[in-house]
């Protein structure tokens, strides 16, 4: 392939705790390439940008491009962040303190660089290219380790005055319940994310119910998504109960966002949803009818999300795109087409 006639590349990353995926994306919204590094969380804010950095020339490389045709980049983060700044405040996972990643990732590119948070940038693609692209008011919420969200009404993006809007999983949804990582007590994340399901078949498994996952967490010390998805087909008891209730209560703060909001669809995304599949966003819609007094035709759609592992880096190219290059995007924005 030879791009040398197209100016158009676009960079996305999405940094993650463990792994970093970077991609190469055209003015269709197409990924041209794809690339992954583990994250050298351990070692601070130079080793990282050293990887992001083979990364990025892996993508580059295998997209039949190179560097100086990236007219621009875009880097999910997990926050909080000074995004206008493109700095890191603080990230337990990723051990850095006001960490400027994205001018030091320009200067290293030699392209502008945008910085977002990275649940808002994987929304984003869901809104964008993904399962929220029919609609303009959408809730997108994600589910694995901790539970992210993002808003996105009348086609905006809600940042809030504190650009920090979004959180929906730290909605206290059973006051003075379990202690959340947020500080807080009884949030969404608390009762519903992978965390507090694990948790909770551990207690189980102390009690003496019969499960298969109790070896698992006992010689890994944590599970994995897949690992609850095999545990569910094989039918394990305590595993079920645990899934089915993880769904009820993401579900019930699904639906006081509905009641709230009103949104035209609610996009169910995360570790969690996609290995467990429609059958997770089955429940988390029921759960959610039940409380959705603002719903009562049932026609807000509740979907699973369609992007994957790709909606964190795509999100992050396309916001690099429509800050940076607007007019040369040609992908269809709120298409209702597929
Ligand atoms: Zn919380």
């Amino acid at each position: 392939m030879n791009f040398r006639w197209d100016p158009a590349l676009i960079l996305g990353i999405d940094l993650g705790g463990t792994k970093i995926l970077a991609g190469v994306v055209d003015r269709e919204g197409r990924i041209l390439s794809r690339a992954k590094r583990s994250t050298p969380a351990a070692q601070g804010g130079p080793a990282i940008v050293t990887a992001i950095m083979e990364c990025v020339r892996e993508s580059v490389q295998t997209a039949g491009a190179s560097l100086d045709q990236i007219a621009a980049a875009g880097l999910g983060s997990p926050g909080p962040l000074d995004a206008d700044a493109g700095v890191i405040l603080w990230s337990a996972n990723l051990n850095v303190r006001d960490f400027p990643i994205g001018p030091e990732l320009s200067q290293v590119l030699g392209c502008p660089v945008v910085v977002d948070n990275d649940v808002r940038v994987g929304g984003y693609a869901e809104y964008r290219l993904g399962a929220g692209r029919e609609y303009k008011n959408v809730v997108f919420a994600f589910v694995g380790t901790g539970i992210g969200g993002c808003v996105v009404v009348d086609g905006v993006m809600v940042a809030g005055a504190t650009r920090n809007a979004g959180e929906l999983g730290h909605m206290v949804i059973k006051a003075g319940g379990p202690r959340c990582g947020c500080g807080s007590r009884g949030c969404v994340e608390a009762m519903a994310a992978k965390t507090a399901i694990c948790r909770r078949i551990e207690k189980a498994a102390r009690k003496g119910l019969p499960t298969m996952l109790a070896e698992r967490i006992a010689r890994k010390g944590r599970l994995k998504s897949r690992d609850l998805a095999e545990a569910v087909m094989a039918k394990d008891l305590v595993a079920l109960n645990e899934v089915q209730r993880s769904a009820h209560y993401l579900g019930v703060g699904i639906g006081n966002l509905i009641n709230v909001l009103g949104p035209e669809a609610v996009v169910i995304g995360g570790g969690i949803a996609q290995a467990l599949g429609d059958h997770y966003v089955d429940m988390v819609r029921t759960s959610a009818r039940t409380i959705a007094i603002a719903d009562p035709g049932e026609t807000i759609v509740v979907r699973r999300a369609s992007l994957g592992d790709d909606a964190g880096f795509l999100g992050a190219a396309l916001l690099a795109r429509e800050r940076f290059r607007p007019s040369e995007a040609r992908y269809e924005i709120h298409s209702t087409s597929t």
